[in-house]
Parts: C-alpha cells; structure tokens; sequence
C-alpha cells in the first residue's frame, strides 16, 4: 500500500516534502492493551506514566471523530495565538495518519510522518503546536480519540488540502469522502495562516 515511496522520488515528485520520517517532538506510543474474557481494557494515556509519555499534558477538550471507509479529514492545525497541541488514539477500525511539520525554526521542517493506525494495536500520538495533522480512515467506522491542550478557536483553527500526500493514499484523492470545508483547502504551497485574533 505504501510501498516504493522514498526520498529520491519525492525531491522529483514532491518538492514540498523535505522527506518522510521522523518529525521532532512528535510521539508515538503503543497504548497498553489488557485483554481478557470479557474483552479488553486499553489505556490511552496515563499521566503517571512517563516513561510512555514523558511531557506533561493537560486535557481541556476530549472529543471523538467517527469516519466511514475513505473518509480524508485534513490537514488541520489550530495555530498562533490560541495554538493548541493534542493527542490522538485510535479506539476502532483503521487509518494512515499524516503528520506534517509546518514550524520553520524545526529541524524537521516539512518533513511529513505517516503512521498506519489499527485499533487491533491501538496506538497513541502526541502533536505538538506546529505539525498539522489529518488522517485517511481505512474501514468503516473508524473511532479516533482527541485531546486537545487549550479550547477550540474557530479563528485560529486552520489548515490545507491533504492533495499533498495524494501519492501515498492507497486511493485516488479524488476517491476520498471529505467534508465541503476540507474540499475547499487550499494547497499548501497556496496557503498562508493568518488568525483574526489578536491573543
Ligand atoms: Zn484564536
């Protein structure tokens, strides 16, 4: 599904992305699962549990998203001055998720990080400020769990087309199931974040 993808075709193909992989301060950790016969019990995140997350984190927002087969949400990112960090987990179902660096002082400058999510190995992701996020949900009814570190600002929460990454969906973009707002992002090489908010 994602294979022949690597730097070399991307500087031909992409010239935005820098290059696929790690971003810095992004991280991802496998959520501990506790089957039995009743089913299982998995932990998202645990604040005393630094050594699976080691930055503290409070949680102002919990909110869930619910995505059928080729649902495309993103990019999305809220940013300065009510910029917020989040983490998300998958509680059911599947996606590839897309992580992309949009701070310019980051060594990992428009690096783009994907990481397959499947709630049979529940995952978790830390986002911080600066990366813009989205997700293609790969079965039905796909559940992906959001925390969020500060309040919703509809006039600081942005974002671009997911087209830029259209070579690494296992679809078409053009096949993906999106919402009209995300349909009208701008391409990221057209896009440019201003906020009506002063702070
Ligand atoms: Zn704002």
């Amino acid at each position: 599904m994602l294979s022949g993808w690597g730097a070399c075709m991307l500087n031909e193909t992409n010239p935005i992305i820098t290059t696929t992989g790690h971003i810095d301060d992004v991280c991802v950790w496998p959520v501990p699962s506790y089957p039995d016969a009743r089913g299982r019990l998995f932990k998202a995140y645990s604040s005393a549990n630094v050594e699976l997350f080691p930055i503290p984190f409070v949680t102002y927002e919990h909110f869930f998203t619910e995505s059928n087969l080729n649902v495309f949400r993103g990019m999305h990112f809220q940013g300065y001055p009510h910029a917020v960090s989040k983490i998300i987990s998958i509680v059911q179902g599947s996606a590839i998720d897309f992580l992309f660096d949009m701070r310019e002082n980051s060594a990992t400058f428009k690096n783009l990080q994907i990481v397959n999510l499947n709630a049979a190995n529940p995952t978790s992701i830390f986002i911080p400020t600066g990366v813009a996020h989205g997700y293609l949900a790969t079965s039905d009814k796909t559940i992906i769990s959001y925390r969020m570190n500060g309040p919703f600002c509809a006039d600081c929460d942005s974002g671009f087309s997911g087209k830029l990454f259209a070579e690494f969906l296992p679809i078409p973009f053009s096949k993906t199931i999106q919402s009209a707002r995300d349909a009208d992002l701008l391409n990221f090489d057209q896009h440019k974040y201003v906020s009506k908010c002063e702070g």
